[in-house]
């Protein structure tokens, strides 16, 4: 995937999440068609760690069963990181265990600033992120 869509609405809905989160990492899931989003769902970050996300697994099944029956797909991962990096973490390239979109907000300078990578065979790609 080259490009990701999503709105404005959307993305402040990811950074008020993170944001309210922060210090701690905090993450999510991105439903959509093709490459846009059309809803964003949270999913608490159960390791309750500024440098680690690991997805609370009965909120994730719960939410990849709300994508089914509403005949959407996952398309994109988000989580923060607080304290930067802006690029995927070393652990983030490990933990990549599906195909979509991996959308990394880090709070530089006190503002959250957005970005997407595609993950694969331990390598990555920036995916741009187009907000409508
Ligand atoms: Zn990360």
């Amino acid at each position: 995937m080259h490009s990701l869509t999503l709105t404005k609405e959307q993305l402040q809905k990811m950074i008020a999440h993170v944001n309210s989160h922060a210090p701690l990492e905090a993450c999510g899931l991105l439903a959509g068609r093709g490459s846009k989003v059309e809803t964003v769902l949270m999913v608490a970050n159960q390791a309750q760690s500024p440098i680690r996300y690991v997805m609370d697994p009965i909120e994730q099944l719960s939410a990849f069963e709300w994508i089914d029956s509403n005949g959407l797909e996952l398309i994109g991962i988000f989580h923060s990181h607080p304290t930067g990096p802006e690029t995927v973490s070393p652990t983030d390239i490990v933990q990549a265990a599906y195909a979509v979109v991996y959308v990394i907000l880090a709070r530089v300078e006190n503002s959250w600033r957005a970005r997407g990578f595609w993950i694969e065979d331990g390598k990555y790609n920036e995916v741009g992120l187009q907000i409508l």
